[in-house]
């Protein structure tokens, strides 16, 4: 049995469907990221989840309860937000303690407990500070602190990390990732930064207009995204269209035939399909032995330090290919033609 299901939630604001029958199971321990843009609904689920709104259909099972008209207070989630939302009157002792308080536990169980957290996030030193004595990367973590010390049943985390800068959030989604792994927590992230989602989960939801567009692995999510929306949104990705000359995978790029990997079921012979090609799947300089080449030109080249990555016109197409940079490296200029080599098993059929 799943730990905690969602099943088929929709979620209005007046006219606006901002949830739209989505489905996710979740086992005990997971850490799950939702991807996706601005205002796809990312939020609006956790905020489900966490019980601040109710959907406007579905179910939410927790460990076998169903919590979807529960009250938040009674559903032993801990939530982390934003912005870092610490009592700014307290210190980080009574922050932490908060939860413990509210839930009338005793006194000595309490320092007990708030210990243990502050040992967790290695702010021990600090119990006696207020938030505006510490940096947002220290408040973050007291506010990770403050969400677990009631021993929640799942942790969910809302664009954590987004309000600091690039180095702590590095340094503190691997520490979010550590202590989550340590405590066996089952675990939601909301983010919209794709490196953040692939680097910290076990399993990435991507969203789009409120619906689940995929959800897999992070190595499934980069290289076999399902529809052009995931192949766009995570990661670098070259699109190119062909003409489908038989549904047994043959299509037309340009003047060449390519025999794909797999068959063309949502395409007739005669239409137009999407292909993706990932920027390391290409070479321009002949060393990759793929079974198929692209007459093309090249339009731009952009160094990039370990890469050089070069921008080029395929069938009309413009796409990116890059190329490691060693001393022997040598790529044809702007202006020059260049054949374009990979592996037809490379290319990925999209779905609309
Ligand atoms: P972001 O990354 O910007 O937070 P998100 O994917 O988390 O985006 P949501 O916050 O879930 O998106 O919002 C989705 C849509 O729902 C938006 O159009 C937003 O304006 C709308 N929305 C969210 N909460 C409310 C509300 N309480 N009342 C009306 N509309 C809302």
């Amino acid at each position: 049995m799943n730990f905690l299901r969602i099943a088929a939630v929709s979620k209005s604001f007046g006219a606006n469907h901002v949830v739209k029958e989505f489905n996710l199971d979740i086992d005990k321990g997971e850490f799950i990221s939702f991807l996706g843009p601005s205002g796809c609904g990312k939020t609006t689920v956790l905020r489900m989840v966490a019980g601040f709104e109710t959907p406007s259909a579905g179910r939410i099972v927790l460990n076998g309860e169903d919590i979807t008209a529960l009250p938040s207070r009674q559903r032993n989630i801990g939530m982390v937000f934003q912005a870092y939302a610490l009592f700014p009157n307290m210190n980080v002792f009574d922050n932490v303690a908060f939860g413990l308080k509210v839930a009338g536990q005793p006194k000595a169980e309490i320092a007990a407990r708030v210990s243990e957290m502050l040992k967790l996030i290695h702010l021990e030193h600090l119990a006696d500070r207020y938030p505006y004595q510490m940096s947002g990367g220290q408040q973050q973590r007291v506010a990770l602190a403050r969400a677990l010390a009631p021993r929640p049943q799942v942790l969910l985390l809302d664009e954590p990390l987004s309000a600091l800068d690039a180095k702590i959030r590095v340094s503190l989604r691997e520490e979010i990732r550590h202590i989550q792994r340590q405590l066996g927590i089952t675990t939601i992230f909301v983010t919209h930064d794709q490196e953040e989602a692939l680097s910290i989960s076990d399993r990435i939801v991507v969203m789009n207009g409120g619906r689940a567009d995929q959800i897999g692995v992070p190595a499934d999510i980069y290289n076999r995204p399902a529809t052009r929306f995931v192949a766009s949104f995570v990661g670098t990705l070259n699109m190119i269209e062909a003409t489908v000359l038989d549904q047994s995978g043959t299509v037309k790029i340009g003047e060449t035939v390519v025999s794909l990997p797999e068959p063309i079921v949502h395409r007739q012979q005669g239409e137009t399909v999407s292909l993706a090609l990932r920027p390391e799947a290409g070479s321009l300089t002949g060393d990759l032995r793929g079974d198929t080449a692209l007459p093309g030109k090249v339009l731009s080249t952009h160094f990039l330090g370990s890469v050089i990555r070069t921008k080029l016109d395929v069938a009309g197409h413009q796409v990116s290919f890059d190329t490691f940079n060693g001393p022997e490296t040598r790529l044809p200029a702007a202006g020059e033609p260049a054949t374009l080599r990979f592996a037809a098993r490379d290319l990925l059929v999209l779905q609309d």
